[in-house]
């Protein structure tokens, strides 16, 4: 009889994989499935950042590089935040891996213990809360509401903030519900971090620069009374559309990054070289590829919202960012993961239940907009048929 650690029966599980899984199953079936379920841009990757990466392995880029990144990519991530956030960046502090989520594993892992608490956004990505039950650490959800835009707020962060809390996690532009918090909402929470020196924030950034009607995006590295204390998270899978490439970074506090460093040591070494080439490419080069994929999220932001708005029983707030929309379902009497299920079986439309990101997202569903308008229009008269027709 084998006897794994205890840990590894806690880890939780994203899904959107699962889903994903299911779609492709049916299609291969015959099925014809939309999917409004993965949470990955339906774009291509720039050539000229797939270029670079070929010419890094023509060019004999295959063996190990620093275990923290190349330099040159680190530094290139330092002016990109210097030009976005208007913020000073040690390249040295810039720890570069593979995918946006590994800053937030080894964020979890550095400050989960039992007898911690972390605090994290609920509806939020599913991972936050699995790893932080994976290092049996205790996870105290930040209920995000509608009525807020799905922003946080600070006086109710600060209000779950005990001495036992070691981290805060945080995340605008938010997956799944497309809220973005405002800028004096940052701020009155930031001022009363002060008075709560032990606590930690990762601040997950992925949907920075995914922001419409003009928003300009908040950063907490912005705020230098609690520079020493956030750790960013940031990468290239949804700006670049390189959700495969696995390539995402860290900037951390100036006492972290030797642990977070060593942690990347013992886990993975370092990134692949020719993704890190790319990563240059990426954020060097040209970047009108990215502004008209936000052009193209932009318009079917508003298709989509419209369209649900439509529908009997759903109500859409308009998102501020990322590319996921969170209608509330809660009218039309069907638990969220029973809708999930029946619109993909019944409907052929892949969507995730609000309730795997958290029981605060029970009564709603996410969809992703990173789909063709022409597919988002079939998925939505697919659902307004199939509301109009089931009998329970
Ligand atoms: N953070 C958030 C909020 C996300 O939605 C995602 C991906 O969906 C990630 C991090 C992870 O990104 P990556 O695919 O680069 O690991």
């Amino acid at each position: 009889m084998l006897r794994p650690a205890a840990a590894i029966g806690r880890i939780g599980t994203e899904s959107a994989f699962e889903v994903l899984a299911r779609a492709k199953a049916l299609e291969a079936s015959g099925r014809s499935i939309i999917n409004l379920g993965i949470g990955q841009p339906d774009f291509q990757t720039p050539p000229h950042i797939v270029e670079a990466a070929v010419k890094a392995l023509r060019d004999g880029h295959h063996g190990y590089t620093p275990a923290n990144g190349i330099a040159a990519l680190r530094e290139a991530v330092a002016a990109d935040l210097n030009a976005r956030h208007g913020v000073d960046v040690d390249p040295d502090l810039v720890l570069v891996v593979p995918g946006g989520k590994v800053t937030m594993f080894f964020a979890v892992l550095i400050f989960g213990e039992p007898g911690a608490e972390i605090l994290y956004p609920d509806p939020g990505f599913p991972i936050y809360e699995s790893v932080i039950n994976f290092t049996g650490a205790t996870a105290v959800p930040i209920p995000l509401l509608e009525k807020n835009g799905f922003a946080f707020s600070a006086e109710d962060v600060l209000s779950r903030i005990t001495p036992t809390t070691r981290l805060i996690i945080l995340n605008s532009p938010a997956n799944p519900t497309g809220g973005v918090t405002p800028r004096a909402e940052v701020d009155r929470l930031v001022a009363g971090l002060v008075r709560h020196p032990h606590v930690a924030i990762l601040s997950d950034e992925i949907y920075s620069r995914m922001l419409y009607d003009g928003q300009r995006h908040v950063s907490l590295l912005q705020y230098p009374e609690i520079r020493d204390r956030v750790i960013l998270l940031d990468g290239w899978s949804k700006t670049y559309a390189m959700t495969g490439w696995r390539l995402g970074y860290g900037v951390w506090p100036r006492s972290l990054i030797e642990g977070a460093t060593r942690l990347a040591i013992n886990c993975h070494s370092c990134v692949n070289a020719p993704t890190q080439y790319a990563g240059i490419a990426a954020l060097t080069g040209p970047q009108e590829s990215v502004e008209r994929m936000i052009t193209a999220f932009d318009e079917r932001r508003r298709v989509i919202v419209a369209a649900l708005d439509a529908l009997p029983g759903i109500s859409c707030v308009m998102p501020g960012g990322a590319f996921y929309v969170f209608p509330n379902i809660a009218a039309t009497g069907i638990a969220a993961k029973e809708m999930e299920t029946r619109l993909l079986e019944e409907a052929g439309v892949a969507t995730i239940a609000g309730t795997s990101f958290g029981r605060h997202g029970e009564g709603y569903l996410r969809l992703s907009y990173a789909n063709s308008v022409e597919n988002i229009r079939t998925a939505m008269a697919r659902i307004r048929d199939w509301l109009a027709r089931r009998t329970t």
